[in-house]
């Protein structure tokens, strides 16, 4: 068998390491046909030789952790080089699976296993380098950090399996659950279980950016509602056809239809569907300008959220009142309710409230951030489609109809907030901590016998619960979940 020199062949786009300023001794070995490289970071000389680090870096797990920051997770392998002829002659002799060779030729043997709880994290191009600090108080669970350029530190010890691993491994993807439950219902006749999993899948097919699929589900599921006089999930399949229009680029259609789908919250009485629809109008009065207007529905909203004590819903609304008092110039009302926002995020345990708290700061400093990298594609149909933030969120944070991309400053520093945490959401490494199988196992038993719960949804939330229950710090609306 021959020395290892790299990990196989590179799956995304490499990032540019010769910005990095990489430390005098670190070593770089080219990675065939990616032109990037891996690094190999030498450690003091001791007895029996030279400790290494070669971190293998995988650059289709890269994401934006924070405002002008990058990262990508990594694998790091520990070698010791024995140094000298002797030690490649060794070397020669002893190749083997555990021998590395090292750019320099000479050859090191591979010290325990293989480590994929690492990132690399830089800042982007006129963006100040990352500091210590900073990167600490991001991931406070981090076993070390060590700057390995001016612009490129090591992140060791973050939490869960690996960054680029799904946030949680989740069983099957939502889309194909939907579709089951689906052939179960038409199967069994029953219309009511047909128009739930048409909802369903409508709903899926709109993580997944799959707009004409899921108008298509969507209005057979309304035709069915409509014949069973189901005014509550009637207004909860409107919602989503909205957001289906939303996404296309019609905001003004995507108003009326919520509009549409609020009336019949509001004639069902139901206060979860009526906050949900209020949201919806909300966003679509921002995207064509109207901010009072939006402003009005947030806070409507927002007291029906705080009604029926849905926090993490309180929590989104006042991030949103904060963008619209922001765009409105109420800078002391977008910061208050910024504020609040955080505070109930912190309450809840969140992760991401350090990142939205840093966006906030940069508001409060008139400070400009460089531009986010757009979230991570997750491909169709995979469960990380189905992580990472509402669409209502997405929607937000993505330009309207003829605007530009949000400038890094000012509201547009709020609304990538809302990207940078869709991004933080799709890796476990950035922080997210994933719920014990036992915790995970008994709020999908609640699931399952809740009177809220579509077989795949839940109806006050929204949240595909298959993907929610995975997250630690994730709650149940009415408190169902057992503590
Ligand atoms: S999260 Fe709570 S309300 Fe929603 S389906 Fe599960 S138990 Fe029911």
């Amino acid at each position: 068998m021959q020395p290892r020199t790299a990990d196989g062949p590179p799956t995304g786009h490499a990032p540019d390491w010769r910005a990095w300023g990489l430390d005098g001794g670190v070593l770089t070995e080219p990675t065939p046909g990616s032109g990037g490289v891996a690094l190999w970071l030498p450690g003091a000389k001791e007895r029996g030789g030279r400790p290494w680090q070669r971190v293998s870096l995988r650059p289709d797990t890269g994401f934006a952790p924070g405002p002008g920051l990058q990262a990508t997770g990594a694998t790091v392998v520990r070698v010791r080089q024995s140094g000298g002829l002797f030690g490649k002659l060794l070397g020669r002799l002893r190749a083997g699976d555990r021998t590395w060779v090292l750019p320099d030729g000479s050859t090191a043997e591979q010290q325990g296993e293989r480590q994929s709880d690492v990132l690399l994290v830089w800042s982007e191009a006129g963006a100040a380098p990352p500091d210590e600090a900073q990167i600490r108080s991001r991931w406070p669970g981090a076993r070390g950090v060590r700057r390995v350029g001016t612009n490129l530190l090591l992140v060791e010890g973050v939490e869960g399996p690996g960054p680029g691993a799904p946030a949680a491994p989740l069983p099957d993807s939502p889309r194909a659950v939907a579709e089951r439950l689906l052939a179960a219902a038409r199967a069994a006749g029953d219309r009511r279980a047909e128009a739930s999993a048409l909802a369903d899948l409508g709903t899926a097919y709109l993580h997944e950016s799959d707009a004409e699929k899921s108008v298509a589900a969507l209005g057979e599921a309304l035709a069915i509602y409509k014949e069973l006089r189901d005014r509550s999930r009637e207004s909860d399949t409107l919602g989503n056809m909205g957001l289906v229009v939303m996404a296309i680029g019609n905001p003004g259609r995507a108003l009326e239809i919520f509009q549409m789908s609020l009336g019949l919250a509001r004639e069902a009485g139901d206060r979860y569907a009526e906050k949900a629809a209020l949201e919806r109008v909300g966003l679509a009065g921002a995207k064509l300008g109207r901010g009072a207007e939006a402003l009005a529905a947030f806070e409507q909203a927002l007291a029906l959220a705080r009604a029926v004590g849905h926090r993490k819903h309180e929590a989104d609304l006042l991030w949103y009142a904060a963008i619209q008092h922001a765009e409105l110039g109420h800078r002391d009302q977008a910061l208050a309710s910024g504020e609040a926002a955080i505070a109930l995020m912190q309450k809840m345990r969140n992760p991401q409230a350090a990142l939205f708290a840093e966006h906030l700061r940069k508001y409060r400093a008139g400070e400009t951030g460089a531009a986010l990298a757009a979230p991570p594609a997750a491909p169709a149909g995979s469960p990380e489609a189905y992580l990472g933030g509402s669409v209502v969120a997405d929607l937000w944070a993505a330009p309207g109809p003829g605007q530009a991309a949000a400038p890094a400053e000012g509201p547009g520093l709020l609304r990538m907030a809302l990207s940078a945490a869709k991004s933080m959401a799709r890796f476990v490494g950035s922080g997210f901590k994933t719920a014990a199988p036992d915790t995970v196992r008994r709020r999908l038993e609640t699931c399952a016998s809740c009177e809220h719960f579509t077989g795949l949804r839940c109806r006050l939330c929204g949240c595909f619960t298959g993907a929610k229950a995975r997250l630690d710090h994730e709650e149940c609306p009415v408190g169902k979940w057992p503590a």
